[in-house]
């Protein structure tokens, strides 16, 4: 028989409204002997089957939920392989082989694909993934057998570098499961431009795929104009903003080896190194450097990485969020363009809105949004998991 695990009177209304997470909290009684990562059946307090579950004993969230409903799952490859398939096609990717793909996309966005602590990534024809909790690890073997029938031929490459796995009591890991290594730099294309993308080391999976859209609409306004690129990483923004035809980009960010690859992508799509300006620093310093020498941008992007880990860090990320946009809007030129970001999931786009807005006062420009800003549609989230949607962001024009 399988495990089971009850939960304390009231506490199975998030799990009926398919909220995927269980705390510690919730739990009346825990299941004996289960083992971290083995399914474990949920039921109310007065016995009502909620659904199926992984065990993370080891967690404040002590069970992440593979399914809802009455009826048990049988976690193994049959069911991964039904998850992952369903993920790619709401993407609008049919399983088969990748040999000849060139773009990038994440495939599978864990808990929003009811597949929780998993991620899958693919780069061409390379697949990466990230096992983020005590489910995806004990099950990792299906999960491969699963991207095999799936994906024949893709090389897999396990990018388990993450904070999270500690929470788990996990250790981190890093390297292929399935095929050769990849290469240090795997190429890419995003609407035509090339890419060339770390996957072994560099962030997340190697390349921030939720703000593909976004890249297409920043260029848009950076045709015959000057854009700062604040937190730039390998430079997407700046790629995209050169092809549309901006005068120049500057890149900065506080990694040398993000800073090379950006360099490498510029030249990659054939502009020359006139074209782009490389600064290595902490934004913060380096935006007020700007503001003293009195230089001024057409566009500038800011996208920062998450300032908000904890609930007890939100007020002074929301202090450095207020600081970097307060100072971009001072550096604007008049009729110039800020595109804001926060994938901070602890900043919802109420307080993100109050903070821009602050900042938008406090510069004493006048501002108008143009535009609201999310996450691209391969980072979908689940209507009963509202903490999927993280990323948000504001296109202002300042007069
Ligand atoms: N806009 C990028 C992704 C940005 S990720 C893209 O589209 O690909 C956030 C980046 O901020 C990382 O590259 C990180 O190196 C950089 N960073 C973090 N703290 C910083 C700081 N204080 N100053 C400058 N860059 C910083």
């Amino acid at each position: 028989m399988s495990h089971r695990m009850f939960l304390k009177e009231g506490r199975e209304r998030s799990v009926e409204l398919r909220h995927p997470w269980i705390f510690s909290g919730a739990v009346a009684k825990a299941p004996q002997g289960a083992e971290p990562g083995e399914t474990v059946e949920i039921l109310a307090a007065d016995g009502a089957p909620l659904g199926s579950a992984a065990y993370s004993p080891a967690s404040q969230i002590v069970a992440r939920m593979w399914s809802f409903g009455p009826t048990p799952v049988e976690v193994g490859q049959d069911f991964f392989r039904g998850r992952i398939a369903a993920a790619a096609r709401a993407r609008g990717v049919e399983p088969g082989t990748l040999a000849d793909s060139k773009t990038a996309c994440r495939l599978v966005n864990a808990e929003s694909d009811r597949l929780p602590g998993l991620v899958v990534d693919h780069y061409g024809p390379q697949l990466v993934c990230q096992l983020l909790s005590a489910g995806p690890e004990r099950h990792k073997d299906a999960i491969l057998a699963a991207l095999r029938e799936l994906f024949p031929g893709s090389p897999v490459f396990e990018r388990s570098d993450v904070k999270a796995r500690a929470k788990e009591g996990l250790p981190t890991r890093v390297g292929p499961l399935e095929g050769l290594e990849p290469a240090d730099r795997v190429e890419i294309e995003e609407d035509g431009l090339k890419f060339l993308v770390d996957v072994k080391r560099g962030h997340k999976t190697g390349f921030y795929l939720d703000q593909r859209q976004n890249r297409a609409r920043v260029a848009k306004a950076c045709v015959g104009r000057e854009m700062l690129n604040c937190f730039s990483y390998t430079g997407g923004f700046a790629v995209h903003a050169l092809a549309a035809g901006a005068s120049k980009v500057v890149n900065l960010d506080a990694s040398a080896d993000a800073l090379a690859i950006a360099a490498s992508n510029i030249q990659l799509n054939g502009h020359p190194d006139s074209s782009f300006e490389n600064l290595e620093g902490d934004a913060f310093e380096l935006l007020r450097r700007f503001r003293d020498s009195r230089r001024s941008f057409d566009v500038i992007v800011l996208d920062p990485p998450k300032f908000a880990e904890t609930q007890g860090h939100l007020q002074r990320a929301a202090r450095a969020y207020k600081d970097i946009n307060l100072l971009a809007f001072k550096l604007l030129r008049p009729g110039g363009r800020l595109f804001t970001f926060s994938c901070s999931g602890l900043v919802d786009e109420a307080l993100f809105g109050k903070i821009v807005a602050g900042a938008a006062f406090d510069s004493g420009r006048d501002v108008l949004v143009t535009g609201t800003l999310s996450q691209a549609p391969d980072h979908p989230w689940a209507p009963g998991f509202p903490e999927g949607r993280y990323l948000k962001g504001l296109e202002c024009f300042v007069e």
